[in-house]
């Protein structure tokens, strides 16, 4: 007998049901991890396929193929038993616990669940600059696929006898807005295609016609990795020739040209206006949210008030939700940890055990592994708990008074910075909520009246902890890493194959890691291919 649908009326409980909204890095990593004889686990996306972002800047010019980069999510979830739904969900209604979903062709249908993970990623930010339509973005299969044929394009059409001098170098100008991650991946990889491939082909076009542009609003391109990383990012990129335009912004697009304003030495816009034409523009410039997630923002009302993302708590549950049992994950989520000093009242009394109104080394030292323990971000900041005392006992009494602590969870509350919006963080976060979910549902007891009754999270599982292990970006015949804590990696040739090697690794099947060494090898023995097709 057929398996009945997840809508079937006739569908009749056997295991709590796991809806996760999504396909992306969260999802995926969400799904490797669950153990599914204890949920009956639904997946709703749009995509019926996971995506292996960090390596499409290289697809936008054929170093690798675009549908190396895929695995499907029905062969995915038929090795787990899952279901898969090719909808969007369009709305939640979390007192009824039902997800709204609709298909392509726009009709609707409502999902129950009893767990339900938001991972639904995030839209490219246009910053309120008028006009980004006209540019073209890289978050998807099919955005990649389209600056692929719009190259092609513009090198065809340059190369055409009946093509105007001023019409050809336009076509020829590729400016990126955003010197993040993605616009310095695409211009390197842009690049490497016009100097190891095209010029090859294309005789009538020298490489000095071709003109590629980064501008950045801040100080320097990839700017939130270390310093010694970014210049020499920098460094490198000049030395290809790509125009590195720092401190300044985009304040308008026009179809075939941007409006660039320099900063001022007091960081506001100057008067005067540059005019950059170009025959492609990447915009890549922050995450916006996507239009579900603004809605259950809507929903949720006063708990919601982080301005891009669905506020969590650091059990990664969506804030608002009565009943607890929403969960959002990756780009659509931003944890809302409580300030440490607002407890600080608390934390000095229990602290306090000899009841003498200071904190001795001891004392301070039980109270920093309970930080730790009960708020895992902030165990970076406490690791070095004698130094740290030593730094904010300021009399040098040898103890810590209530004003001394107050300075100290400050100066920690201040260092506390969102996560990135990052594939190492949605996998780390879909990780821990399946290892979580695994322990929750065998305590989860099902009534006919409520359904599954689950204990509360902080019963089963500590708050989610961050663990950064790198950030990589590939600048062409290179690539940087960083670790963290002022540990970077800068290398040519050998940085490429490392880099190289860590994406091979972290492929989601042995299928995607076949096809990427054989585009790979292709690569090499062919060189990229040039047709417009
Ligand atoms: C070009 C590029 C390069 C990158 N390089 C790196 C890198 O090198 N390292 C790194 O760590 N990060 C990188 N990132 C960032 C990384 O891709 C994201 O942080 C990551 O994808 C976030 O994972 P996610 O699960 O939150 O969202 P996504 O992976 O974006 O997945 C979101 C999923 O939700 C689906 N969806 C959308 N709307 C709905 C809806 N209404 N209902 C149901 N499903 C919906 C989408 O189809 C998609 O399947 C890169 C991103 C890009 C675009």
């Amino acid at each position: 007998m057929a398996a009945s649908l997840p809508l079937d009326p006739a569908h009749r409980p056997t295991k709590p049901r796991l809806v996760i909204l999504g396909s992306g890095w969260g999802a995926t990593s969400l799904l490797k991890n669950i153990d599914t004889a204890k949920y009956e686990v639904v997946v709703v996306s749009p995509t019926n396929y996971f995506l292996f972002t960090p390596l499409l800047p290289s697809a936008t010019v054929g170093t690798i193929e675009l549908r190396s980069l895929i695995e499907p999510m029905r062969r995915m979830l038929k090795r787990i038993d899952g279901r898969f739904i090719e909808c969007e969900a369009s709305d939640i209604d979390f007192d009824r616990c039902t997800v709204r979903i609709q298909d392509k062709s726009g009709h609707t249908a409502d999902l129950p669940y009893d767990k339900l993970v938001i991972a639904v990623g995030s839209t490219t930010h246009n910053m309120g600059v008028p006009g980004v339509e006209h540019c073209h973005q890289l978050k998807t299969f099919s955005d990649a696929a389209s600056i692929r044929h719009k190259i092609m394009d513009n090198f065809e059409r340059a190369a055409l006898p009946t093509t105007s001098p001023e019409e050809r170098a336009r076509l020829l100008s590729f400016v990126v807005c955003g010197g993040g991650p993605t616009g310095v991946e695409f211009a390197a990889e842009l690049h490497e295609f016009l100097t190891e491939d095209l010029v090859n082909y294309f005789p009538e076009i020298p490489v000095s016609d071709v003109r590629m542009s980064i501008i950045q609003s801040q100080d320097h391109i990839l700017n939130t990795y270390d310093r010694i990383i970014s210049e020499y990012a920098e460094k490198h990129l000049k030395s290809t020739s790509i125009d590195i335009v720092t401190r300044s912004r985009v304040t308008r697009v026009e179809p075939d040209h941007i409006v660039v304003k320099r900063k001022g030495p007091d960081g506001k816009l100057l008067n005067e206006e540059t005019i950059l034409p170009f025959g492609l523009c990447l915009w890549s410039t922050g995450i916006g949210m996507r239009p579900l997630v603004r809605k259950a923002k809507e929903h949720l009302g006063e708990a919601q008030q982080k301005a891009r993302a669905l506020a969590t708590d650091n059990q990664l549950r969506v804030r608002g939700v009565p009943a607890e049992n929403v969960y959002a994950i990756g780009d659509c989520a931003s944890i809302e940890n409580p300030r440490l000093l607002d407890r600080i009242v608390e934390f000095f009394v229990d602290a306090d055990t000899n009841k003498d109104g200071v904190l001795d080394r001891q004392e301070f030292a039980r109270l920093g592994e309970e930080l730790k323990r009960k708020y895992p971000h902030t165990t970076e900041h406490l690791n070095k708990l004698n130094a740290l005392f030593d730094e904010f006992d300021v009399d040098h009494s040898g103890t810590l008074d209530k004003q001394e602590l107050r300075v100290m969870l400050e100066s920690i509350d201040r260092q506390m910075t969102a996560l990135p919006a990052t594939a190492q963080v949605a996998s780390q976060q879909g990780k821990y909520m399946a290892r979580k979910l695994n322990k929750l549902s065998d305590h989860a007891k099902y009534a006919s009246a409520v359904g599954y009754v689950f204990p509360r999270d902080e019963e089963a599982n500590d708050p989610f902890n961050y663990r950064h292990l790198g950030s990589l970006a590939y600048i062409g015949n290179a690539a940087v890493a960083d670790f963290g804590a002022g540990r970077a990696y800068t290398g040519g040739w050998v940085g490429k194959y490392l880099w190289r090697g860590a994406y091979w690794n972290e492929q989601i099947s042995l299928r995607t890691r076949v096809l990427l060494s054989i585009d790979w090898a292709k690569e090499l023995l062919f060189g990229r291919d040039i047709s417009r097709a």
